[in-house]
């Protein structure tokens, strides 16, 4: 398997995608804001930096990074909120080739601001698995109202899946994020699936991700 960078604006299903993946293939999905709000929950000022929608610094994000990736071994993973910014691609790059580790192939979810928006302002998410809901997306409404389907956990809305917290997070990606488009397109490692429905992105991403050539 390869591994694989999962780029695309929030709550474009970015977790959900890379969950199924694991699930399926055996892949280890690293998600930078999951491990950022782990480290979070000893660190006040971050936690509330967090809250505003706005990118740590690189540095932070890198040491949670090299932490996870040094546990791996030789899984192959899932990028899931990494790089966000060119700096971070153009880092990834440098210490991947030190590391001795292979990119992989990059897979664009291309999404509509506002089917975003509405999916985040109806987000659940289960504070123990890390599974998604929805209130109100048919697929994804869990079975019984406020719990996990997966865990029995209590479901909790997130702090930033705010409309407010969305638009500056949205933001935040058309201005830093979007160029990395571009910058993966230009070396070959882009891979744009423009679809909604969670089954037709499934079996393209399968197709990319299982592909040997
Ligand atoms: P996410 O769960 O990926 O939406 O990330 C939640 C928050 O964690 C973001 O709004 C940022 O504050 C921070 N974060 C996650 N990944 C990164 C990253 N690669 N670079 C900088 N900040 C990040």
């Amino acid at each position: 398997m390869k591994n694989v960078i999962l780029l695309a604006p929030p709550a474009a299903g970015k977790g959900t995608l890379a969950k199924t993946l694991c699930e399926k293939y055996g892949y280890v999905s690293i998600s930078t804001g999951d491990l950022l709000r782990e480290r979070a929950l000893e660190d006040k000022e971050l936690r509330d930096f967090m809250k505003t929608g706005k990118l740590v610094s690189d540095e932070l994000v890198f040491d949670v990074l090299k932490a996870k990736l040094n546990k791996l071994g030789n899984t192959p993973y899932i990028l899931d909120g990494f790089p966000r910014t060119i700096n971070q691609a153009v880092m990834y790059d440098e210490m991947i080739s030190d590391i001795g580790k292979d990119l992989g192939v990059v897979i664009y979810l291309d999404i509509d601001k506002e089917t975003l928006k509405q999916r985040v302002t109806t987000r659940l998410t289960c504070p123990n698995c890390k599974s998604t809901f929805s209130t109100v997306n048919e697929g994804f409404i869990p079975k019984k109202e406020g719990i996990c389907d997966k865990c029995n956990s209590e479901l909790v809305q997130r702090e930033d899946d705010t409309e407010e917290a969305f638009e500056k997070r949205y933001e935040e990606f058309l201005e830093k994020t979007a160029p990395l488009i571009d910058y993966y397109a230009k070396a070959g490692n882009l891979n744009r699936v423009p679809d909604t429905d969670f089954e037709v992105i499934f079996s393209k991403v399968s197709a990319v991700v299982n592909d040997n050539d």
